[in-house]
């Protein structure tokens, strides 16, 4: 099994579970297909030990369990898999300082994506 971060992660990258992941398994992509990986993080599915560090962590909840990601983020789950065929691509991301969304954020935010 792996974690997966959702679309719930899109343009927020606070890097809250960079800083948490022993095995520094978060990934940003470099390259020029934004439109296959948009701006988030990934997780590299055969890195990940399943520790379960980053899933509370995360401000924006936007990681889960493989067998827990919402129906509504299905195609999230590929797309996580799909970095590790394009490694060559992706980063390791690095802890960056951010703002800490307040709680009406978070539910704005997985409203917007179709998550109640
Ligand atoms: S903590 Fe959550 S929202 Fe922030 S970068 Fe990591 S996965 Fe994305
Ligand atoms: S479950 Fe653990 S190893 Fe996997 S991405 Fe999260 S913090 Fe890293």
């Amino acid at each position: 099994m792996t974690y997966i971060v959702t679309r719930l992660c899109r343009d927020c990258i606070d890097t809250a579970c960079v800083a948490v992941c022993p095995v520094s398994c978060f990934y940003t992509y470099e390259g020029d297909d934004k439109a296959t990986f948009p701006n988030q993080l990934y997780i590299h599915p055969e890195e990940c030990v399943d520790c379960n560090a980053c899933e509370p962590a995360c401000p924006w909840e936007a990681i889960f369990p493989e067998d827990e990601v919402p129906d509504v983020f299905a195609d999230d789950i590929d797309l996580n898999y799909k970095m590790a065929d394009h490694e060559d691509d992706f980063e390791v991301q690095e802890e960056v300082d951010h703002e800490q969304p307040d709680p009406a954020e978070v539910v704005a935010n997985k409203a917007k994506w179709g998550f109640e």
